[in-house]
């Protein structure tokens, strides 16, 4: 029997997982060849409504019910599918001997690997970072915020409560806008006339300044409308557990601060002798997600292929890497199932040769939301705002869920979330 071993069970391994597993289903192949999937949790994490939960007071919903809209059951995904699961934290691969290794000590043998582990929190070595900033990458991570703010909000009459974001990306943009609505909340709850500072620092000319300039115009628009501050071209140098302290010297002070400033690949990437970017930091894999040896006449067990935002590809249009999306992982995911089929057919001989798929990056459309029933969409040429790129946002989440989902648990999970969000609601 050959082991088909799928590191990580985030968007990129499951949809690799659901494909190879349901042609083996069908061609009957269950006996010779088995599907692990491996995954340190026994949930998948919905990243896209990350920010929602970290900021919905348990008034609305308790953890254990966020954790059903947002943290999905892995084995619930794949159920019915020949995919054994294996919960464990991986800690060593061993791509000469074609082992992988975790905590407990226990082996598992693989004769193809694929590398679907994500990617962590980059703190940049700014001292002082790591140990008082909040970050926002799991679902505990947004239990953690939400349970900070409400617990500074109860606290002893204060004047203001102050958050800082530091990191005007994507997920700085959508969390400050989602604090604000959270903060105009809060008074009705726990009484008092609440003042509160949200501000996003950023190192960059503006928040999101790798959109294209009027994406960041419309997004600094929404910001200031909600009353969020923002520090462009300024570089967090240290932090402390009362102030940030500028490159220019200036000190800020914080009672919450948050850190969504960068990732960087799984350090576990780092540790594998595959062949890397320019940057020496990410690894390269081939337009058919095949990762190679370094050095060259390195001689691996297995085929290794990689996905996601634990890999680098390069875009041979534009020479820049695919960005770390949800939708890049999924569509690398089906190509490096179709290429493992391949291989396994020509194994069986029910196809002659190998035909093996390309990924090919495409301009990937987004939709980043802004303080409660607010989005800003691009979809190819098209771009819109306001509340109808916010209802398209719930569609194209839905249809993530129908993918993963039969139809009746998709309308359940996702109507489960649209009822706690929309409660949650404080800016309309
Ligand atoms: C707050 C936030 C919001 C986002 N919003 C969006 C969005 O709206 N749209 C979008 O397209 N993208 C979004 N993204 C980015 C998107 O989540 C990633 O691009 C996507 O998750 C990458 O998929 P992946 O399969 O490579 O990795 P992941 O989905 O991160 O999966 C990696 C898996 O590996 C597991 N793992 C890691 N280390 C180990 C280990 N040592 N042992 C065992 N298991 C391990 C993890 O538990 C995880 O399940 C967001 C990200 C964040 C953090």
């Amino acid at each position: 029997m050959k082991n088909i071993l799928i590191l990580g069970g985030g968007f990129g391994g499951l949809q690799t997982a659901r494909k190879i597993s349901k042609c083996i289903k069908r061609r009957k192949l269950t006996e010779l060849y088995r599907i692990i999937l491996v995954d340190k949790n026994t949930y998948h994490t919905f990243t896209p409504t990350l920010y929602e939960t970290a900021t919905t007071t348990d008034l609305v919903a308790s953890n254990s019910q966020l954790k059903r809209i947002v943290a999905f059951s892995i084995k619930e995904i794949l159920d019915g599918l020949p995919v054994e699961i294996v919960t464990g934290v991986v800690t060593e691969i061993d791509l000469i001997g074609g082992e992988i290794k975790f905590e407990t000590g226990t082996a598992l043998r693989c004769d193809w690997l694929v590398l679907a582990l994500g990617s962590q929190v980059n703190y940049f070595n700014i001292p002082g970072m790591l140990e008082h900033a909040l970050p926002l990458k799991t679902f505990t991570d947004a239990l953690r915020i939400r349970e900070k703010i409400v617990e500074c909000e109860e606290g002893e009459d204060k004047p203001a409560l102050r958050v800082i974001i530091g990191g005007g990306g994507p997920t700085g943009v959508e969390l400050a806008g989602e604090i604000k609505n959270l903060l105009r909340g809060l008074p009705r709850i726990f009484g008092g006339d609440c003042s509160e500072q949200v501000m996003i620092i950023d190192g960059g000319p503006s928040v999101i300044s790798n959109f294209s300039p009027r994406i960041v115009r419309y997004a600094q628009k929404r910001l200031t409308k909600l009353g969020v501050v923002t520090l462009a071209g300024k570089r967090i140098q240290q932090v402390d557990d009362k102030q940030v302290i500028l490159q220019s010297g200036e000190k800020i002070p914080f009672d919450v601060l948050i850190w969504t400033g960068g990732v960087a690949p799984n350090h576990l990437m780092n540790t594998l002798q595959l062949k890397k970017d320019q940057s020496g930091t990410r690894i390269l894999v081939t337009p058919e997600m095949v990762c190679l040896p370094e050095p060259d006449d390195l001689s691996l067990a297995t085929r290794v292929y990689g996905i996601g935002d634990a890999i680098s590809f390069i875009d041979p249009k534009t020479g820049k890497p695919t960005p770390g999306v949800a939708r890049a992982a999924i569509n690398q995911g089906r190509v490096v199932a179709h290429n493992i089929l391949q291989e396994i057919f020509a194994e069986q001989e029910l196809i002659r040769t190998v035909r093996a798929e390309q990924y090919h990056p495409i301009n990937y459309p987004y939709i980043l939301p802004i303080g409660g029933k607010y989005a800003i969409a691009k979809f190819g040429p098209i771009l819109f705002t306001g509340f109808f790129a916010w209802v398209v946002k719930g569609a194209v989440e839905f249809n993530y869920l129908l993918s993963i989902f039969k139809i009746t648990r998709a309308v359940k999970y996702w109507l489960m979330g649209f009822w706690i969000f929309i409660r949650n609601d404080n800016l309309g």
